[in-house]
């Protein structure tokens, strides 16, 4: 079933690099590596990120997402924080997204203009690692999740493998885990495909990559991303690398013709990790929600979305940080849960669910 299909990958107009990122042999790498593709770049004379944005906002946005930062992550920066459910803690290989999603939970994340930056002192960043094995709270409280040791989510603040042509950032952590002698585990989430680079990395088993998918239907909410039949492909040419992978079906939304759209989804990727040996898959379900502060954003950011955030079949959920967003009603949210369960169940008998939310 697996077919690998030809991928573009994304680009930046510029790559602008802070004055310390130049000091660092991972950042010359991409430097290197821009230039060698006749990227624009821009050796910045001091740390600061000057770039002078278009008044006008949505020339402002497309500036900033045709743009690449190389900066250093200070050590506040590579402070862990907790990162349930998905995974003990957040690791940082960058911050910001090329892609367009018009829900894109870093709307309400990260201030400022949308400008990706990705980190120079990846070195330091491993190696600020071991102090936090055995302290994670997802996997020492959960029997199905102990085997993996320690967890290290690298997809929070941005998409790992959309950047990876121009960082090796992402091939670079795996290969760290891979050597890595330890229970512990690097698991990164992607909308993006081409994981030709990593398929032949000494991964032992300790990445775990899992696809984040959504129904062709709502293609039109996910710019600048693979199509998700290729997403698939890259799920099956991992799984058959001997990588650990996984399905974040994220956001569910429950837009009009939701039960079939997703019915046919979760059956396209049986069809797709059928025949995989030893195929060790997990799932996250997560459904879509909002802030106020993300709302505000995304709809500055795509204008004419027509992506629901009216309210509408929702209810106010205040979050531990004493915040509040936006989720499906209780009747939603059940109707949903049932669903996935069911076909999942159905479908996919060997995956693991780990969790709902
Ligand atoms: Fe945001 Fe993920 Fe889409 Fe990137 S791929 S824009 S991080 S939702």
């Amino acid at each position: 079933m697996s077919t690998a299909p030809l991928l573009r990958a994304w680009q930046p107009r510029r790559l602008i690099v802070t004055r310390s990122a130049q000091g660092f042999a991972h950042g010359r790498a991409i430097m290197d590596r821009a230039a060698s593709l006749d990227i624009e770049v821009v050796e910045l004379p001091g740390d600061r990120l000057s770039l002078a944005l278009p008044e006008d906002s949505r020339r402002a946005y497309a500036e900033a997402k045709a743009t690449l930062a190389v900066v250093v992550a200070p050590p506040s920066k590579r402070r862990l924080q907790p990162i349930a459910p998905s995974a003990d803690w957040r690791v940082d290989l960058a911050e910001g997204c090329p892609a367009h999603c018009s829900y894109c939970y870093l709307a309400g994340s990260l201030k400022g203009p949308p400008i990706t930056r990705v980190y120079a002192n990846l070195d330091e960043i491993l190696a600020g690692l071991p102090p936090y094995l055995g302290q994670g709270t997802i996997t020492s409280r959960r029997d199905d999740r102990a085997h993996e040791g320690t967890t290290f989510e690298a997809s929070c603040y941005t998409d790992p493998l959309a950047l990876e042509p121009l960082t090796g950032s992402l091939s670079a952590a795996i290969r760290w885990f891979g050597e890595w002698d330890v229970a512990a585990q690097l698991r990164f989430t992607t909308k993006f495909a081409d994981v030709a680079p990593l398929l032949d990395i000494p991964h032992h088993g300790r990445t775990r990559m899992r696809a984040s998918v959504n129904p062709r239907a709502f293609a039109r909410f996910e710019g600048g991303t693979a199509p998700v039949a290729a997403r698939l492909v890259a799920l099956r040419r991992m799984a058959d690398a001997g990588y650990p992978v996984g399905l974040t079906i994220a956001p569910i939304i429950a837009a009009e013709g939701w039960q079939p759209a997703y019915g046919d989804l979760i059956d396209a990727i049986a069809a797709q990790l059928a025949g995989v040996t030893g195929l060790d898959l997990t799932v996250e379900l997560i459904t879509h929600r909002f802030t106020a502060g993300s709302k505000a954003v995304l709809d500055s950011w795509y204008p004419g979305s027509a992506l629901d955030m009216s309210g509408q079949d929702r209810v106010t959920k205040r979050t531990k940080f004493g915040t509040e967003k936006q989720v499906y009603d209780a009747a939603t949210m059940r109707a949903l849960r049932s669903f996935f369960e069911a076909r999942i169940g159905d479908a996919l008998p060997m995956a693991r669910i780990l969790y709902w939310t």
